[in-house]
């Protein structure tokens, strides 16, 4: 599926409203958020501590969002070292792990220690576009598994001159007929979605010389494979 030019001028306008906006609202919330903490104590006393919780777990979100919205208007040229594939996909899954253990879902690294791959990327950039995935494959997951039956399987293998990253969840899947929209900025089923995960990662892989694909069963789960050139 490839990116249109529609969709990077989309990706440009939202970079320069959002760098407009984003300074304009983003110091606001930090002094929220310190008197907010400053607070606490008072609400704890009177047994409010929840209401402190939600405020600040609802200032962390906005900012969260903001932050997506000013990541996705950089196109920053990305700041490549060798790392090995196990080192970089061990490292997501510990980032992942302990969200996934609380919505009761399993990630899996199907890859042994010793599998000599190696990549030349922006540690940063692709860690985004992996930690993109595994949030959607978590949000996938608590849509349908309930009794703690969730898995994400992650793993890699080598391909011709290319390094195959695969990650599968058996969350609800999304109709075949969605499937090519996913990569663009703004396409989102989630209530609370920007749509603007997956275009990015899209961009972010390209500009490694890479390539995204997506499949998907509703209702039985998704596969994302990434293709990274190999050192
Ligand atoms: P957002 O997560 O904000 O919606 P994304 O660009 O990351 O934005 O994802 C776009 C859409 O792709 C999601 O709203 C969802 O419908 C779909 N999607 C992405 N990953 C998965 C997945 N693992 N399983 C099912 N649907 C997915």
């Amino acid at each position: 599926i490839e990116q249109t030019a529609y969709q990077n001028d989309k990706l440009a306008m939202l970079g320069k409203i959002s760098a407009a906006i984003a300074h304009e609202i983003r110091n606001p919330l930090t002094t929220i958020r310190g008197f907010i903490q400053l607070l606490r104590p008072h609400l704890v006393q009177l047994g409010k501590d929840e209401y402190a919780r939600i405020i600040l777990a609802e200032i962390d979100r906005a900012n969260d969002i903001i932050f997506e919205f000013l990541n996705s208007s950089k196109p920053t040229a990305p700041q490549m070292v060798v790392v090995s594939v196990y080192s970089l996909l061990k490292e997501v899954v510990l980032l992942t792990e302990s969200e996934g253990h609380m919505k009761g879902c399993e990630i899996n690294l199907l890859l042994s220690e010793d599998a000599n791959m190696n990549v030349s990327i922006d540690v940063k950039q692709i860690k985004q576009v992996l930690l993109n995935i595994i949030k959607n494959a978590l949000d996938a997951i608590e849509e349908v598994k309930c009794d703690h039956s969730g898995v994400i399987n992650i793993t890699a293998k080598p391909e011709g001159k290319y390094v195959n990253i695969s990650i599968q969840d058996n969350g609800n899947g999304i109709d075949k007929t969605l499937l090519a929209h996913l990569f663009d900025p703004f396409f989102t089923t989630k209530e609370k979605g920007t749509g603007l995960g997956l275009s990015v990662s899209y961009r972010i892989v390209r500009n490694h010389k890479g390539t995204i694909s997506v499949d998907s069963i509703k209702g039985a789960g998704t596969i994302f494979e990434i293709w990274l050139p190999m050192v």
